[in-house]
């Protein structure tokens, strides 16, 4: 490949990161991509290695890239893959394969890699010579950002790994620009503003398309101009901070089922949002569709208004129009004292939980003292059934896009690969700033060997492991015993059951990391200033609740179908 005579940094500047498991065929892929300037991390499972790309990809705004090898590898990845879809993130996974000549021979992990990626990606391909690999490249990282985002594939097989290219014969490529910005509609716009006006009880929903879209600055401008209450999605938190006066999040369902008009930034009609539909919104509510996904309009509800453009694009467009009109929703309104009513009666619920001084803890009393303890400005990975819709309210985020958990695809095993992207784009920054990732011990298992990874890039992630010896809820060391007592446990253990007070701290400090294990709330205190004391290595707290602790009462459940 021969690169252009100048301004070679800026060239491959792009594509900072990229994760992967080495092997067979794609060992000098890697060594070659260190070579031209990218940072490669060496993960342990290449689900963890496609969930930390795709993280970067969230983060940045430009993708990161997977690099596994043929056959288990990359089908290791495909769950990478598809979280990275469904969340709308840029990722390009590019996947060794079994040698062109070996076709349907029975190669060593043979697979059939480009189509088994078609049903996870926007785009994948198999470059067809090693002239064409530049420009099969520049598509993918091109197009797992332009559009809706997400993942794209490029499949290299081994014999191309070694093979000599005439440099003459490659047709250089440029890097892609960012992608081009479109704008709403003008009429649309003032249809939009029409809508709003009418609004008895308004709502903003601010979701993770808009922290991705980096409309952070002209969304504060236009909530404060507007005076409208925002309910942030759980990704969607920080794009303004959770203590935000006109933040309505701690009144969710009542904001949620009594709005009349809601303004929807970068935002999906699915699960998350209850599909936009009754019991949980009033049927005759009127939605304002802000995407830049076409296709996205009316799903599961048709819009009163549908703007599509760029997020921020379209939240300036909305804020200069209200500029120039001066209009304001008045804070004197039914609707604000029904919010703050309802946020300030859940508040009293939650801090009386946080406050119970029994042991083992519960939920809420270790979320109200981590919460005090971390820094405004770090990043929080979490991820979980409890600890993350627990920890989603108690746990306040003060910044756009420093909130990443299971998301769309309620993925499990995604916390320490988020972590680590998370970890090393902070530590090419000049004051790089703290990532937590709480876990349920559950989720923690799926990815727990990255631990291993964090410790030997010295990142200094505070891993808080909130152990209640199961999946939703476990059992205590001596019911444990007494059940092992009374037969075969794979006959008789509740199927949500994990051994009881796991040593997950031990985990960590086996490959030189800190290990706590915490009871109490001095303990967690404790662990926790010392962990944020050490910028050098990381630390896991196996923090041990009751095994039996809940949410309290919902007036809806969130998402569990068999809690209905
Ligand atoms: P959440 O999980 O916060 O509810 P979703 O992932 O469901 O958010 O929705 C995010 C939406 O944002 C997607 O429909 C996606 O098409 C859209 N989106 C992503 N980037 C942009 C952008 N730059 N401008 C507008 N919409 C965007
Ligand atoms: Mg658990």
């Amino acid at each position: 490949m021969h690169y252009p005579p100048s301004n070679v940094k800026a060239w491959y500047k792009k594509v900072e990161y990229m994760f992967g498991i080495v092997g067979v065929p794609i060992i000098e892929v890697a060594m070659a991509a260190q070579a031209a300037g990218i940072k490669y991390i060496g993960m342990r499972n290449e689900q963890a290695a496609c969930y930390a790309a795709s993280a970067i990809g969230y983060l940045t705004g430009r993708p990161g890239a997977c690099l596994v090898v043929s056959g288990p590898g990359l089908i290791h990845a495909l769950g990478g893959m598809a979280n990275s879809n469904m969340n709308c993130w840029p990722v390009v996974v590019i996947g060794g394969s079994s040698d062109r000549s070996q076709e349907t021979t029975g190669a060593f992990q043979e697979f059939p890699q480009v189509e088994a990626c078609r049903l996870y990606s926007k785009f994948s391909a198999r470059p067809s010579n090693l002239d064409a690999i530049p420009a099969v490249i520049e598509k993918a990282v091109r197009t797992s950002m332009y559009g809706r985002p997400g993942a794209c594939y490029v499949d290299i097989a081994g014999d191309m790994v070694n093979a000599k290219v005439d440099r003459r014969k490659v047709r250089f490529v440029h890097c892609c620009p960012p992608l081009p910005i479109c704008l709403a509609d003008h009429n649309a716009v003032t249809e939009a503003i029409t809508v709003l006006k009418s609004a008895k009880r308004p709502l903003v929903i601010i979701g993770k398309g808009a922290a991705y879209g980096r409309a952070e600055a002209a969304l504060r401008d236009f909530v404060e101009l507007s005076h409208l209450p925002f309910l942030p999605t759980p990704m969607g938190k920080g794009v303004l901070p959770d203590d935000h006066s006109n933040c309505v999040a701690a009144a969710r369902s009542r904001a949620l089922l009594k709005t009349d008009v809601v303004l929807l930034l970068g935002a999906r009609l699915n699960w998350i949002l209850h599909f936009g539909l009754p019991p949980r919104f009033d049927p005759e509510v009127k939605i304002i569709q802000v995407d830049i996904c076409p296709e996205e309009m009316g799903n599961n509800v048709k819009p009163a208004v549908a703007l599509l453009g760029d997020i921020n694009a379209v939240v300036c467009q909305l804020r200069d129009f209200l500029l120039k009109d001066g209009w304001r929703y008045p804070s004197d309104t039914e609707w604000w004292s029904t919010l703050k009513e309802k946020m300030d009666s859940n508040a009293k619920i939650s801090n009386a939980l946080a406050l119970q001084s029994v042991l083992p803890m519960n939920y809420y009393t270790v979320f109200h003292h981590i919460s005090r303890l971390l820094p405004h400005d770090c990043i929080i990975v979490s991820e979980g059934a409890n600890t993350m819709d627990i920890g989603r309210t108690m746990l306040n985020n003060y910044l756009p896009r420093h909130r990443l958990d299971a998301g769309t695809f309620g993925t499990m095993g995604v916390g320490p690969g988020f972590a680590i992207a998370a970890a090393v784009v902070e530590r090419n920054k000049n004051k790089g700033q703290r990532v937590v990732c709480v876990e349920g011990d559950s989720a923690f298992g799926f990815s727990g060997m990255e631990v291993e990874t964090m410790c030997r890039y010295s990142l200094p992630i505070i891993v808080i492991v909130v152990n209640n010896n199961g999946i939703y809820s476990g059992v205590d060391p001596e019911t444990w015993k007494e059940m092992a007592k009374m037969g075969d446990l794979t006959s008789i253990a509740p199927p949500v059951t994990l051994l009881p007070e796991a040593r997950y701290d031990q985990v960590m400090a086996a490959f030189g990391g800190h290990g706590f294990l915490v009871r109490t709330v001095e303990e967690l205190c404790n662990a926790l200033q010392l962990s944020l004391n050490d910028w050098e290595r990381p630390s896991l707290l196996n923090v041990l609740i009751d095994p039996s602790s809940d949410r309290k009462q919902q007036e809806f459940p969130w998402l569990t179908r068999s809690n209905l």
